[in-house]
């Protein structure tokens, strides 16, 4: 029996760990934190499929039309298809295991999120992300019992096995003892998003630090839309991080004002009459800083969600409206809260196909460490969704290349673990903060380019300060190329869209250079 190797233990990396057990194939399943500490625990608003529990009309080609047209046509159509049509599986199949999804009579209930025409998202009060991961872990432990999983919590990705342009393993390193062991196999890599590239402008965790992902790009793993980087409107800033009031918040009936002329002007309804405060977080977020921008408004952007019943707020946001007294000191049920928008998921990543193969054969990668199913912009509740889906189909690609002969695992003794130097990763930050905000010029991304460029000079292209920047180099170049506005990503120099460049931007290392070019 061979064995597939899994980089990352949250929800993509689980989903693939279990569907592979079903299939009966043994896993390493290696992660730098444990799996309740993965990001995915912190998902709050819910998890998309059309199950039309709410009988408004809904089915999976809605679900996959709202998709498409919130990724702005960037998403491979078919993919999109086969997660919207598989979202219902999932759904069932979590339920099953024991998820305990907010329901009425038996019935699972669904809410509104943003950019979707049906009330689609399945929930369970604002803590989806906490049960869906203890019921997988819990699946996983059952198969770590039964000899099929093996766990390496702990461990990060140091390098991966590329021969002859092949992926045939992987080694890993002790985050404490710094002991490093090599195996091979196929990779499935599910280590999240970039966080880390963005310490205090995410709502995400920063131990997805971004190193997993520059080291892989520094060996030729493709990358692509790394400009789409998406901003959620409504975060909070609390200890030099920005922390998520989910969009549930608003798919109960919040609304975003600010203080015009003195008044309180609901500026998305009145912009946007017929989805109001839940258009596309791209769209929120942009009419955000444009109306903080404006000289007739004052003050930040407040969420209001003062109208909300006692009923929802006990059945429905129990844990937000707690989090939100907590963190701040106000009571959303009786106060608005000034917020604003905070980097919270990269659309773009690692390269994959519709089966989630990367252009390394016996690669593959699956979640949000993966550019799939969200385009230019991600709709809410779709990630969870993709991690799952994506976890799954990554899985049996990984299982129809795993070799049953080798079974191999070398213990290559300690190796001092590499971290980023704090002068690079503040370096990096405070260039990527400049020039990759909400709106973006040709300008401003040039002169990143530059200093990045600059930053290069003197470190060694082996250390992981390097290949941060490299990456960093990357993610500003994806911006620069792309000459037009298209969901999270709006050029005021290029303010509108352009159809010829309706397709992917791809970015790959070679020969010590990056190479950034659309995929047509
Ligand atoms: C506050 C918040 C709320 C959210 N709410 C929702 C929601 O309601 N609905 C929704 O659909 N989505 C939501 N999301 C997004 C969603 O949670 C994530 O996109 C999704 O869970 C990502 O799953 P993942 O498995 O790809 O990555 P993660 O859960 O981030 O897991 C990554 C794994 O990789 C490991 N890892 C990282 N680096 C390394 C390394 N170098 N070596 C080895 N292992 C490594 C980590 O330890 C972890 O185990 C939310 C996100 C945030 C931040």
């Amino acid at each position: 029996m061979g064995t597939v190797n899994i980089i990352g233990a949250g929800l993509a990396g689980l989903s693939a760990a279990i569907s592979l057990s079903e299939l009966g194939i043994r896993c390493n399943l290696v992660s730098v934190q444990a799996s309740e500490r993965a990001q995915s625990v912190l998902a709050e608003g819910g998890i998309n499929a059309a199950i039309n529990a709410m009988d408004d009309g809904d089915d999976p080609a809605q679900h996959a039309a709202d998709t498409l047209k919130a990724g702005v046509f960037l998403a491979d159509e078919s993919a999109v298809h086969g997660l919207a049509e598989n979202a219902p599986v999932i759904v069932r199949q979590l339920r099953k295991c024991g998820v305990p999804f907010n329901s009425k009579g038996g019935m699972i209930l669904q809410r509104p999120f943003g950019g979707q025409r049906k009330t689609r998202t399945v929930f369970s009060r604002s803590s989806t992300g906490k049960v869906v991961m203890t019921a997988l872990i819990d699946k996983v432990r059952y198969y770590e019992a039964n000899g099929l999983v093996r766990r390496y919590p702990h461990h990060e990705l140091t390098r991966l096995s590329i021969k002859d342009g092949r992926c045939c393993g992987v080694s890993i390193c002790d985050v404490y003892s710094g002991e490093t062991t090599q195996f091979d196999g196929p990779v499935v890599l599910a280590f999240g998003g970039m966080n880390g590239l963005f310490p205090a402008m995410t709502t995400g965790t920063t131990a997805n630090s971004g190193n997993a992902i520059a080291q892989v790009f520094s060996q030729g793993v493709a990358l692509s839309n790394l400009e789409m980087i998406q901003f959620h409107p409504t975060t909070i800033g609390i200890n030099d991080k920005r922390c998520l009031i989910s969009e549930a918040a608003r798919g109960e009936g919040g609304r975003l004002y600010i203080l015009r002329d003195s008044r309180k002007w609901y500026f998305m309804e009145e912009k946007y009459p017929e989805l109001k405060n839940l258009m596309p977080r791209d769209v929120v977020s942009r009419e955000m800083f444009f109306v903080s921008h404006d000289k007739s408004c004052t003050g930040p952007v407040f969420l209001d969600m003062t109208g909300l019943s006692s009923e929802t707020w006990r059945s429905k946001l129990p844990d937000l409206r707690s989090e939100i007294i907590e963190y701040t000191g106000m009571d959303p049920a009786s106060e608005s809260i000034p917020v604003a928008p905070g980097i919270h998921y990269f659309m773009g990543g690692i390269d994959v196909d519709e089966r989630h193969r990367t252009n390394i054969e016996g690669l593959f990668a699956a979640g949000e460490c993966c550019s799939q199913y969200h385009g230019a912009n991600r709709l809410g509740g779709n990630s969870m969704l993709g991690a799952m889906y994506g976890g799954h189909v990554a899985a049996c690609e990984a299982a129809s290349v795993c070799d049953t002969g080798s079974e191999a695992e070398r213990h290559c003794g300690v190796m001092q673990v590499q971290r980023a130097s704090s002068r690079c990763i503040d370096g990096v930050r405070g260039i990527l903060e400049g020039s990759m905000g909400i709106i973006r010029e040709e300008g401003t991304l040039k002169s990143a380019l530059e200093e990045l460029d600059g930053m290069k000079a003197g470190l060694d292209p082996e250390s992981i300060d390097f290949k941060r920047v490299v990456l960093a180099e990357a993610i500003v170049g994806s911006a620069l190329l792309r000459r037009e506005s298209r969901g999270a990503h709006y050029r005021s120099d290029y303010p509108d869209r352009d159809e010829n460049l309706r397709c992917l931007s791809l970015a790959v290392f070679d020969k010590g250079e990056v190479g950034i070019e659309f995929k047509r």
